[in-house]
């Protein structure tokens, strides 16, 4: 056993380990004792400090305790079942299912319908949830589409139509499932989800989007990207986070009745694990009814996101192609971003430096994500030190 763990030690790498914050996640935190300008969770309306959200987790603990165990076996607590009406409801979906997390939704939305013989096409920049989620299922075609190229996804959907030409060996026909992020956490940019609904009608495929970075902030009222599209009831299968936008934790996953049923009969990431605490649960219905009353918090995020990127553009950074409030720099080099972030840092902006794996070699890029929690002041004090370490490393003059 000795040599297992000599050649873990090995394989270790030399990283420095995680900061440590030890306050909650506003516009700003404490990290290491020290506050930083928080650039880099992505709580995008600022609801992990809301004291609505706040004060209905604390009721449900008075009411229900904590834990609410196996939904399954021991009885769904009521909470569960209220939030999954009312995340239905507010997506406009018949019906929803939650999850302890998005990357456990995104299992449970693939594992559980798709079997060896049927056939995925995936965006090759989709999020690792998704790629694990696909060997999870042990299915065997996979066919996989150029980052957001409508004509790639085609030739690949002509591949899929010959391969399930043949039925399945129990005589089914094969599915053939479209998945893509809604948006691409690295670059920001959108799935072109019309075209992707109509490729799909027209070879006769199904759709799931992975709205994690949509959810709570595009489309009317944070319905999220399909609502942004307008095309309601054409995807089949709308994955979305509770952790980012939402600012708890938890997945969830909304369509049609049917097959929301069917994922709470079969699913193993239902059935095998526990759900979500009371608190946590009660805390996203009071973020859904926020978000049903008023959309204050997502105009503020779009005038805070907005105003970093036309400065940060004016300065001269190449920002990318975000359509949303994900905001790269780019700075191509990998030494170039750690050093960028590693500045700021010490000037008491918190930014996430990307590098590979994250993005291809020769993309890297510090990322800045900005929150409905943020004050015009809080981005200008960014700003200057932007400015200040980008001349200082020469990436703007
Ligand atoms: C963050 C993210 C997830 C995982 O969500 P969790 O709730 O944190 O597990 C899944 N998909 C995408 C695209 C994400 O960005």
């Amino acid at each position: 056993m000795n040599t297992f763990y000599d050649n873990l030690k090995k394989k270790l790498k030399d990283t420095p380990r995680p900061r440590v914050i030890a306050s909650e996640q506003g516009p700003y935190f404490v990290v290491d004792g020290k506050k930083k300008l928080n650039f880099c969770s992505s709580h995008y309306l600022g609801l992990a400090i809301d004291q609505r959200l706040k004060k209905a987790a604390k009721d449900a603990i008075d009411t229900y305790g904590l834990g609410t165990g196996y939904r399954t076996l021991a009885g769904t607590n009521v909470l569960n079942v209220a939030l999954e009406d009312a995340l239905a409801k507010f997506k406009r979906a018949e019906g929803a299912i939650v999850l302890p997390s998005g990357y456990l939704a995104n299992m449970c939305a693939i594992q559980t319908i798709l079997g060896k013989e049927d056939v995925i096409i995936s965006d090759e920049l989709n999020h690792a949830s998704i790629i694990d989620a696909v060997r999870l299922s042990g299915v065997q075609n996979k066919l996989i589409y150029k980052h957001v190229d409508m004509k790639d996804l085609e030739v690949k959907l002509q591949e899929a139509q010959k391969i399930a030409g043949e039925p399945k060996s129990n005589g089914e026909p094969r599915l053939i499932l479209i998945v893509t992020d809604g948006v691409f956490s690295m670059d920001g940019d959108l799935a072109p989800l019309t075209d992707i609904v109509n490729l799909a009608k027209q070879y006769e495929a199904l759709t799931m989007v992975d709205d994690a970075h949509g959810e709570g902030l595009l489309g009317n009222g944070g319905r999220g990207i399909v609502d942004q599209f307008n095309v309601h009831g054409e995807v089949d299968i709308e994955v979305g986070t509770l952790s980012k936008a939402f600012s708890v934790i938890g997945g969830f996953i909304t369509g049609k009745k049917e097959l929301i049923d069917f994922y709470k009969q079969n699913a193993r990431q239902f059935m095998f694990t526990s759900a979500m605490t009371a608190p946590d649960t009660a805390a996203l219905l009071e973020a859904v009814t926020i978000l049903q009353e008023s959309d204050k918090l997502i105009k503020k995020l779009w005038t805070n996101t907005r105003y970093l990127k036309e400065e940060l553009a004016k300065l001269g950074f190449d920002i990318g192609q975000s359509m949303t409030p994900i905001t790269p720099i780019m700075l191509k080099d990998e030494e170039l971003a750690r050093k960028f972030a590693a500045e700021l840092y010490e000037r008491d902006v918190f930014a996430s430096a990307i590098v590979f794996p994250m993005v291809a070699k020769g993309s890297a890029r510090i990322r800045f994500i900005p929150s409905a929690s943020h004050s015009k002041e809080d981005i200008d004090f960014a700003l200057k030190e932007i400015e200040s370490v980008g001349k200082k490393l020469q990436v703007i003059k």
